[in-house]
């Protein structure tokens, strides 16, 4: 339950397949089965679907967090970038000091520098 991998759908899809089986073995008007084998099987297969479906919501859970994450990474490297972009930096070619990537003074337009 804690790998970070999709669950296999092969496998979920067997498992929910197995689930549903049991469940329907439980509710289905079969006279072979009294009421307490049919509920054996329905919380079988109850723990079927929940085995099946447990790890895939855990998965689509963790990978929500993993892209909310990244998300507002790049939220803070925007941030830095406009920092960076209105840090003030020396024109090379009038020598005044200025944001941007045009001197405010020449008009000119200064290379980047890191
Ligand atoms: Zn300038």
């Amino acid at each position: 339950m804690s790998t970070n991998k999709k669950p296999k759908t092969g496998v979920m899809i067997a498992k929910i397949a197995a689930g549903l089986l049991f469940i329907y073995v439980g509710i289905a008007p079969d006279p072979e089965f009294d009421a307490g084998a049919r509920g054996v099987s329905i919380i079988i297969g109850l723990a079927f679907m929940a085995w099946a479906l447990l790890p895939y919501f855990g998965w689509k859970k963790r990978r929500q967090e993993v892209l909310e994450e990244i998300e507002k990474q790049e939220q803070e490297i925007r941030e830095m970038k406009a920092e960076l972009r209105n840090r003030p930096r020396k024109c090379p070619f009038c020598g005044a000091t200025t944001k941007g990537n045009v001197c405010e003074y020449c008009g000119s337009l200064i290379p980047e520098t890191k």
